[in-house]
């Protein structure tokens, strides 16, 4: 698809207000979930006198650096029920939003590399079936069919035992997703605040009532955090702790190609990920760089590893040119699963531990998250996403199905 196709420049999709002394709802974090989460409050619930805080620019965080892969093929119920909400939402929200945001139903494939790799993606494919998660295995043959610059020679040190696959998975145009919903919000009467950084929070006793921020205190009952990466941050100015690390992610695009790769290639064992862009760009992501860290960049070395395994597995791609790589910081938990929901604070909301793998999530994130903050209760979907699963022990293990989560 050409540029001429594409809608029209952000410029002219909302307001960019000042803050005002007072709203009935604050979200804190102007990236998809942010975002999702006011539109959802806005339409669901009625709550419109509500306002987005961001520091940076609109959708500038982790929304602008993802490689945009969305799927639903996780393995326990509780991850395959939230997801595959998700992915239903996407089928319907270019028309619900009034805008192309260019989602692509080209199908996901997780390559198989390994015995052990088989096996467990065997038992997820039967496991995805269950919960009506459209899902096959294909052998190597039919993985080349479906991908024919794939490398499936048996000598190689990455084989292609098989791989999983959904056909309804995807991409979609992230920047087009967050103007979508950013135009939406707008219309509803959601203020839109960039350039607005949360500093510190204002509590009575143990209940929030506004937040602190560089223009300025504005009182709230009710507040949300989607932070991403900087959840834990944030919850420390509140007075909590969260169970998150946060890590750089890597991500890259080569110079423009005619159509050469036409579905998703993801490669748990290797983190390596791919596909090709609407204009032409291969995109392709790499693994979490192993310290902590919030510089929105990453080791070389990563990088450099993942694309010579990319290399094997794509030959063709070995005469292809980076054209620029980034990094986001991602927030990671130890089950691999988000946490949605209540707070230790009152009136206070955490939507965060996406990790590498919240883009995907994000309608159903900003559904259930706006249910949450409105109702002061979970809905159905994130309520076994709770942060007392850290404490109860009822984690919700994804690494299988989420190694690197996208
Ligand atoms: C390289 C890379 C590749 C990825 N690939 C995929 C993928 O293919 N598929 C997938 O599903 N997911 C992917 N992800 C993960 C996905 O991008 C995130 O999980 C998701 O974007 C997180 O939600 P968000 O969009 O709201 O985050 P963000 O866009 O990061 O939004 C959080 C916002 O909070 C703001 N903020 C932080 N602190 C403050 C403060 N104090 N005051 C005000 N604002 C603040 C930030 O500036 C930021 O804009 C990837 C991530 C990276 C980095």
């Amino acid at each position: 698809m050409s540029a001429d196709h594409l809608p029209e420049h952000p410029d002219f999709l909302w307001r960019n207000p000042d803050p005002k002394k007072s709203y009935d709802a604050v979200i804190v974090g102007g990236g998809g979930h942010g975002l999702a989460t006011a539109y959802f409050l806005a339409k669901n619930h009625g709550m419109t006198n509500i306002a987005i805080l961001e520091k940076g620019w609109l959708a500038g965080g982790n929304m602008a650096r993802n490689t945009t892969i969305i799927r639903s093929n996780y393995l326990w119920d509780e991850s395959a029920a939230i997801y595959e909400h998700a992915l239903k939402l996407w089928e319907i929200l270019p028309e619900e939003l009034e805008y192309d945001f260019l989602f692509s139903q080209r199908g996901v494939m997780n390559l198989a590399h390994t015995l052990g790799d088989v096996r467990e993606s065997v038992r997820r494919v039967g496991a995805n079936r269950l919960n009506g998660v459209d899902a096959e295995w294909l052998d190597p043959q039919q993985v080349k069919e479906l991908c024919p610059i794939l490398n499936i020679n048996d000598n190689i040190r990455y084989p292609v035992m098989g791989a999983t696959y959904q056909p309804r998975a995807g991409i979609a145009k992230h920047d087009h997703v967050a103007w979508a919903f950013a135009r939406k919000c707008d219309e509803l009467g959601v203020d839109i605040i960039q350039n607005c950084e949360v500093t510190g929070f204002i509590k009575d006793g143990n209940r929030v009532t506004g937040v602190k921020t560089t223009r300025g205190d504005i009182n709230t009952e009710k507040v949300g955090l989607c932070a991403a990466g900087h959840s834990s941050v944030l919850a420390e100015m509140a007075g909590f702790r969260l169970p998150i690390q946060s890590h750089p992610l890597q991500a890259l695009v080569s110079e423009l190609h005619e159509p050469v790769h036409p579905t998703v290639v993801m490669s748990n064992h290797v983190h390596v990920y791919v596909s090709q862009a609407h204009k032409g760009e291969l995109v392709m992501g790499a693994g979490v760089d192993s310290y902590n860290g919030y510089g929105q960049r990453g080791s070389f070395h990563v990088i450099e590893e993942q694309m010579a395994a990319a290399v094997e597995l794509f030959p063709i791609f070995a005469r292809a040119h980076v054209l620029r790589t980034w990094g986001g910081i991602v927030d990671t938990t130890l089950d691999a699963s988000p946490i949605v929901g209540l707070s230790p604070v009152e009136n206070m909301f955490v939507n965060c531990g996406w990790g590498t793998g919240g883009f995907k999530g994000t309608p159903a994130a900003g559904l259930t998250f706006a249910h949450t903050i409105a109702t002061g209760a979970p809905h159905k979907l994130n309520k076994p996403f709770a942060l007392e699963r850290f404490e109860t022990g009822a984690l919700i293990d994804e690494h299988g199905a989420a190694a690197v989560a996208h």
